[in-house]
Protein backbone atom coordinates (compact mmCIF):
# COMPACT_ATOMS: atom_id res chain seq x y z
CA UNK A 1 0.00 0.00 0.00
CA UNK A 2 2.58 2.52 1.10
CA UNK A 3 5.04 1.19 -1.59
CA UNK A 4 2.58 1.80 -4.54
CA UNK A 5 1.69 5.25 -2.87
CA UNK A 6 5.69 6.10 -3.09
CA UNK A 7 5.98 4.95 -6.57
CA UNK A 8 2.81 6.86 -8.03
CA UNK A 9 3.82 9.92 -6.17
CA UNK A 10 7.82 9.80 -7.17
CA UNK A 11 8.82 9.65 -3.82
CA UNK A 12 12.13 7.84 -4.10
CA UNK A 13 11.67 5.48 -0.47
CA UNK A 14 10.06 1.94 0.67
CA UNK A 15 8.22 0.48 3.08
CA UNK A 16 9.97 -2.20 5.47
CA UNK A 17 8.50 -4.19 8.24
CA UNK A 18 10.74 -4.35 11.19
CA UNK A 19 10.71 -7.12 13.67
CA UNK A 20 11.69 -5.24 17.46
CA UNK A 21 11.85 -6.95 20.62
CA UNK A 22 10.84 -4.46 23.42
CA UNK A 23 14.96 -4.70 24.71
CA UNK A 24 15.80 -3.55 21.08
CA UNK A 25 12.91 -0.36 21.23
CA UNK A 26 15.17 2.46 22.52
CA UNK A 27 17.99 2.10 19.78
CA UNK A 28 15.05 1.48 16.94
CA UNK A 29 13.88 4.54 17.74
CA UNK A 30 17.42 6.27 17.74
CA UNK A 31 17.76 4.79 13.74
CA UNK A 32 14.73 6.46 12.70
CA UNK A 33 16.53 9.72 13.45
CA UNK A 34 18.97 9.14 10.56
CA UNK A 35 18.35 11.53 7.50
CA UNK A 36 17.21 8.41 5.34
CA UNK A 37 14.05 7.25 7.11
CA UNK A 38 10.90 9.47 6.22
CA UNK A 39 8.79 8.16 9.61
CA UNK A 40 7.61 4.72 11.11
CA UNK A 41 4.17 3.10 12.28
CA UNK A 42 4.40 1.40 15.42
CA UNK A 43 2.12 -1.89 16.17
CA UNK A 44 1.50 -3.70 19.13
CA UNK A 45 3.00 -4.33 22.13
CA UNK A 46 5.21 -0.67 21.17
CA UNK A 47 2.03 1.26 21.16
CA UNK A 48 2.52 2.64 24.63
CA UNK A 49 5.94 2.18 25.44
CA UNK A 50 7.21 4.35 22.48
CA UNK A 51 5.81 7.41 23.93
CA UNK A 52 8.72 7.79 26.49
CA UNK A 53 11.20 7.41 23.46
CA UNK A 54 9.59 11.05 21.77
CA UNK A 55 9.86 14.18 21.21
CA UNK A 56 6.51 14.82 21.49
CA UNK A 57 3.35 13.51 21.55
CA UNK A 58 0.20 14.79 19.55
CA UNK A 59 -2.41 15.81 21.88
CA UNK A 60 -5.35 12.92 20.44
CA UNK A 61 -2.08 10.05 20.59
CA UNK A 62 -1.85 11.42 24.23
CA UNK A 63 -5.23 11.30 25.07
CA UNK A 64 -6.03 7.84 23.33
CA UNK A 65 -3.07 6.56 25.05
CA UNK A 66 -1.05 4.93 21.80
CA UNK A 67 1.12 6.08 19.23
CA UNK A 68 1.04 4.02 15.96
CA UNK A 69 2.67 6.80 13.48
CA UNK A 70 6.10 8.81 14.01
CA UNK A 71 7.09 11.65 11.90
CA UNK A 72 9.99 13.85 11.32
CA UNK A 73 8.81 17.78 12.37
CA UNK A 74 11.07 20.64 13.47
CA UNK A 75 10.56 19.57 17.36
CA UNK A 76 11.58 16.59 16.56
CA UNK A 77 10.40 12.69 16.46
CA UNK A 78 6.66 13.74 16.62
CA UNK A 79 4.13 10.26 18.00
CA UNK A 80 0.69 10.63 16.51
CA UNK A 81 -2.57 8.06 15.92
CA UNK A 82 -4.01 7.42 12.96
CA UNK A 83 -6.62 4.79 13.51
CA UNK A 84 -9.17 7.54 15.27
CA UNK A 85 -8.91 9.60 11.99
CA UNK A 86 -8.91 6.80 9.57
CA UNK A 87 -11.77 4.63 11.17
CA UNK A 88 -13.45 8.63 11.01
CA UNK A 89 -12.66 8.91 7.24
CA UNK A 90 -13.56 5.27 6.73
CA UNK A 91 -17.00 6.04 8.01
CA UNK A 92 -18.00 9.01 6.57
CA UNK A 93 -16.44 7.29 3.02
CA UNK A 94 -18.97 4.88 3.38
CA UNK A 95 -21.63 7.36 3.73
CA UNK A 96 -22.32 6.59 7.90
CA UNK A 97 -22.17 9.82 10.45
CA UNK A 98 -22.61 8.69 13.65
CA UNK A 99 -23.76 11.68 15.16
CA UNK A 100 -26.54 11.44 17.25
CA UNK A 101 -26.46 7.56 17.20
CA UNK A 102 -26.24 4.70 19.68
CA UNK A 103 -23.39 3.03 19.31
CA UNK A 104 -22.06 -0.52 21.10
CA UNK A 105 -18.35 -1.10 20.69
CA UNK A 106 -17.08 -4.36 20.69
CA UNK A 107 -13.35 -4.61 22.57
CA UNK A 108 -11.24 -2.60 24.46
CA UNK A 109 -7.82 -3.60 23.26
CA UNK A 110 -5.80 -0.90 21.29
CA UNK A 111 -7.97 -0.10 17.91
CA UNK A 112 -11.55 0.34 20.09
CA UNK A 113 -9.29 2.89 22.67
CA UNK A 114 -8.83 4.83 19.31
CA UNK A 115 -12.60 4.16 17.96
CA UNK A 116 -13.71 5.03 21.09
CA UNK A 117 -12.18 8.49 20.93
CA UNK A 118 -13.24 9.18 17.44
CA UNK A 119 -16.63 8.09 18.12
CA UNK A 120 -17.27 10.16 20.98
CA UNK A 121 -15.17 12.88 19.23
CA UNK A 122 -17.68 12.32 16.34
CA UNK A 123 -20.49 13.12 18.64
CA UNK A 124 -22.23 9.87 19.01
CA UNK A 125 -25.17 10.10 21.64
CA UNK A 126 -24.12 7.09 23.22
CA UNK A 127 -21.41 4.74 23.73
CA UNK A 128 -21.66 1.27 24.91
CA UNK A 129 -18.34 -0.10 25.20
CA UNK A 130 -18.54 -4.43 26.16
CA UNK A 131 -15.75 -7.12 26.31
CA UNK A 132 -14.62 -10.10 27.25
CA UNK A 133 -12.38 -8.83 29.98
CA UNK A 134 -14.81 -6.94 31.58
CA UNK A 135 -13.10 -4.83 33.85
CA UNK A 136 -11.21 -3.45 30.68
CA UNK A 137 -14.29 -2.10 28.93
CA UNK A 138 -15.14 -0.62 32.71
CA UNK A 139 -11.36 0.96 32.25
CA UNK A 140 -11.80 2.11 28.92
CA UNK A 141 -14.90 3.55 29.94
CA UNK A 142 -13.41 5.49 32.29
CA UNK A 143 -10.58 6.94 30.38
CA UNK A 144 -13.07 8.11 27.81
CA UNK A 145 -15.16 9.51 30.43
CA UNK A 146 -13.46 12.94 30.76
CA UNK A 147 -15.85 15.68 28.43
CA UNK A 148 -18.08 13.01 26.99
CA UNK A 149 -21.12 14.30 29.40
CA UNK A 150 -21.78 11.11 30.39
CA UNK A 151 -22.25 9.29 27.02
CA UNK A 152 -20.03 6.26 28.01
CA UNK A 153 -20.94 3.40 29.43
CA UNK A 154 -19.39 -0.57 30.14
CA UNK A 155 -21.64 -3.09 29.34
CA UNK A 156 -21.52 -6.07 30.50
CA UNK A 157 -23.60 -8.15 27.64
CA UNK A 158 -23.07 -7.38 23.83
CA UNK A 159 -26.79 -9.02 24.34
CA UNK A 160 -28.62 -6.69 25.83
CA UNK A 161 -31.18 -4.50 24.37
CA UNK A 162 -30.37 -5.11 20.86
CA UNK A 163 -33.23 -2.48 19.52
CA UNK A 164 -31.59 0.22 20.76
CA UNK A 165 -28.13 0.18 18.71
CA UNK A 166 -28.16 1.87 15.59
CA UNK A 167 -24.15 1.28 14.76
CA UNK A 168 -22.05 -2.09 16.02
CA UNK A 169 -18.55 -1.67 16.16
CA UNK A 170 -16.46 -5.06 16.17
CA UNK A 171 -13.01 -4.56 17.43
CA UNK A 172 -11.89 -7.58 19.26
CA UNK A 173 -9.82 -9.71 17.16
CA UNK A 174 -12.40 -12.70 16.44
CA UNK A 175 -13.02 -13.70 12.83
CA UNK A 176 -9.25 -12.61 12.19
CA UNK A 177 -7.49 -15.36 10.15
CA UNK A 178 -5.08 -16.85 12.31
CA UNK A 179 -3.72 -20.19 13.50
CA UNK A 180 -5.03 -22.32 16.04
CA UNK A 181 -7.97 -19.60 16.09
CA UNK A 182 -12.00 -20.88 15.19
CA UNK A 183 -12.43 -18.84 12.06
CA UNK A 184 -15.92 -19.04 12.78
CA UNK A 185 -16.01 -17.34 16.16
CA UNK A 186 -18.60 -14.53 16.27
CA UNK A 187 -18.14 -11.56 19.17
CA UNK A 188 -22.46 -11.82 19.50
CA UNK A 189 -25.26 -14.23 18.11
CA UNK A 190 -26.63 -13.82 14.55
CA UNK A 191 -29.82 -13.58 16.78
CA UNK A 192 -29.61 -10.15 18.41
CA UNK A 193 -28.00 -9.09 15.13
CA UNK A 194 -31.56 -10.10 13.54
CA UNK A 195 -33.69 -8.17 16.49
CA UNK A 196 -31.61 -5.55 16.02
CA UNK A 197 -32.59 -5.34 12.04
CA UNK A 198 -36.37 -6.16 12.85
CA UNK A 199 -36.52 -3.11 15.34
CA UNK A 200 -34.94 -0.54 13.06
CA UNK A 201 -36.69 2.36 10.89
CA UNK A 202 -33.44 2.45 9.15
CA UNK A 203 -30.89 -0.09 8.27
CA UNK A 204 -28.39 0.01 11.48
CA UNK A 205 -24.74 -0.10 10.71
CA UNK A 206 -22.09 -3.28 11.88
CA UNK A 207 -18.36 -1.89 10.56
CA UNK A 208 -15.56 -4.62 11.61
CA UNK A 209 -12.15 -3.74 12.24
CA UNK A 210 -10.81 -7.41 10.80
CA UNK A 211 -9.62 -6.94 7.05
CA UNK A 212 -8.15 -11.06 6.96
CA UNK A 213 -10.87 -11.93 5.71
CA UNK A 214 -12.83 -9.33 4.39
CA UNK A 215 -15.89 -10.63 5.11
CA UNK A 216 -16.00 -11.96 8.42
CA UNK A 217 -18.74 -14.55 10.43
CA UNK A 218 -19.83 -11.08 12.33
CA UNK A 219 -20.45 -9.13 8.79
CA UNK A 220 -21.85 -11.99 7.13
CA UNK A 221 -24.69 -12.78 10.15
CA UNK A 222 -25.41 -8.20 10.04
CA UNK A 223 -25.80 -8.38 6.02
CA UNK A 224 -27.90 -10.83 6.43
CA UNK A 225 -29.53 -9.15 9.30
CA UNK A 226 -30.12 -6.23 6.22
CA UNK A 227 -27.72 -4.12 7.80
CA UNK A 228 -25.23 -1.86 6.24
CA UNK A 229 -21.54 -3.16 6.42
CA UNK A 230 -18.67 -1.68 6.40
CA UNK A 231 -15.57 -3.62 6.84
CA UNK A 232 -11.90 -3.20 7.91
CA UNK A 233 -9.70 -2.49 4.67
CA UNK A 234 -11.37 1.18 4.58
CA UNK A 235 -9.87 1.81 7.83
CA UNK A 236 -6.62 0.30 6.93
CA UNK A 237 -6.37 2.03 4.02
CA UNK A 238 -6.96 5.85 5.63
CA UNK A 239 -5.32 5.24 8.59
CA UNK A 240 -2.13 4.69 5.89
CA UNK A 241 -3.22 7.98 4.08
CA UNK A 242 -3.22 9.93 7.39
CA UNK A 243 0.30 8.38 8.20
CA UNK A 244 1.22 9.16 4.37
CA UNK A 245 0.32 12.82 4.85
CA UNK A 246 2.35 12.97 7.95
CA UNK A 247 5.67 11.15 6.74
CA UNK A 248 5.63 13.36 3.19
CA UNK A 249 3.29 16.00 3.34
CA UNK A 250 1.62 15.06 0.29
CA UNK A 251 -2.04 14.27 -0.05
CA UNK A 252 -2.22 10.36 0.23
CA UNK A 253 -3.13 8.66 -3.56
CA UNK A 254 -6.14 7.04 -1.46
CA UNK A 255 -7.16 4.95 -4.77
CA UNK A 256 -3.83 3.67 -5.66
CA UNK A 257 -3.58 2.77 -1.96
CA UNK A 258 -6.66 0.90 -1.60
CA UNK A 259 -6.16 -1.10 -5.00
CA UNK A 260 -2.62 -2.21 -4.15
CA UNK A 261 -4.24 -3.15 -0.75
CA UNK A 262 -6.88 -5.30 -2.03
CA UNK A 263 -4.96 -6.76 -4.84
CA UNK A 264 -2.28 -8.41 -1.50
CA UNK A 265 -5.57 -9.30 0.43
CA UNK A 266 -7.01 -10.83 -2.52
CA UNK A 267 -3.68 -12.59 -3.71
CA UNK A 268 -3.57 -14.70 0.22
CA UNK A 269 -7.70 -15.40 -0.27
CA UNK A 270 -8.57 -12.38 1.83
P1 LIG B 1 -5.65 -5.96 21.19
O1 LIG B 1 -5.22 -4.68 21.82
O2 LIG B 1 -4.84 -7.19 21.36
O3 LIG B 1 -7.17 -6.26 21.70
C1 LIG B 1 -7.82 -7.46 21.35
C2 LIG B 1 -9.28 -7.37 21.73
O4 LIG B 1 -9.95 -8.58 21.28
C3 LIG B 1 -9.53 -7.28 23.23
O5 LIG B 1 -10.71 -6.54 23.46
C4 LIG B 1 -9.73 -8.76 23.59
O6 LIG B 1 -10.48 -8.96 24.77
C5 LIG B 1 -10.54 -9.23 22.40
N1 LIG B 1 -10.46 -10.68 22.20
C6 LIG B 1 -9.36 -11.40 21.82
N2 LIG B 1 -9.67 -12.72 21.75
C7 LIG B 1 -10.99 -12.83 22.12
C8 LIG B 1 -11.88 -13.92 22.25
N3 LIG B 1 -11.49 -15.18 22.01
N4 LIG B 1 -13.16 -13.66 22.62
C9 LIG B 1 -13.57 -12.39 22.87
N5 LIG B 1 -12.75 -11.31 22.77
C10 LIG B 1 -11.48 -11.53 22.39
O7 LIG B 1 -5.82 -5.78 19.61
P2 LIG B 1 -6.19 -4.44 18.81
O8 LIG B 1 -4.94 -3.76 18.42
O9 LIG B 1 -7.21 -3.70 19.59
O10 LIG B 1 -6.83 -5.05 17.47
C11 LIG B 1 -8.11 -5.68 17.45
C12 LIG B 1 -8.45 -6.08 16.02
O11 LIG B 1 -8.60 -4.90 15.22
C13 LIG B 1 -7.34 -6.92 15.36
O12 LIG B 1 -7.96 -7.96 14.61
C14 LIG B 1 -6.66 -5.93 14.41
O13 LIG B 1 -6.15 -6.57 13.26
C15 LIG B 1 -7.83 -5.02 14.05
N6 LIG B 1 -7.37 -3.66 13.66
C16 LIG B 1 -7.73 -3.21 12.43
C17 LIG B 1 -7.34 -1.93 12.05
C18 LIG B 1 -7.73 -1.44 10.69
O14 LIG B 1 -7.13 -0.47 10.23
N7 LIG B 1 -8.72 -2.04 10.04
C19 LIG B 1 -6.60 -1.11 12.92
C20 LIG B 1 -6.27 -1.60 14.18
C21 LIG B 1 -6.66 -2.90 14.54
P3 LIG B 1 -9.73 -9.12 26.20
O15 LIG B 1 -9.49 -7.73 26.68
O16 LIG B 1 -10.72 -9.87 27.03
O17 LIG B 1 -8.46 -9.89 25.97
Amino acid sequence: MHDAAFAALGVDARYEAWDVPPSELAGTVARLREPDVLGANVTVPHKRAVMELLDRIAPEARAIGAVNVIAKTAAGLEGSNSDAEGFLRSLREAGVDPAGLHVRLLGAGGAARAVGYALLRAGVARLEIVNRTHARAEELAADLADGAGGRVTALGEATAAPEAVGVWVQATSLGMRKQGRDPQERPVPAAVLEACARAATEPPVAVDLVYRPRRTPFLRDAEAAGMTVVDGTGMLVHQGAVAFEAWTGRPAPVPTMRAALVAALAEDGS
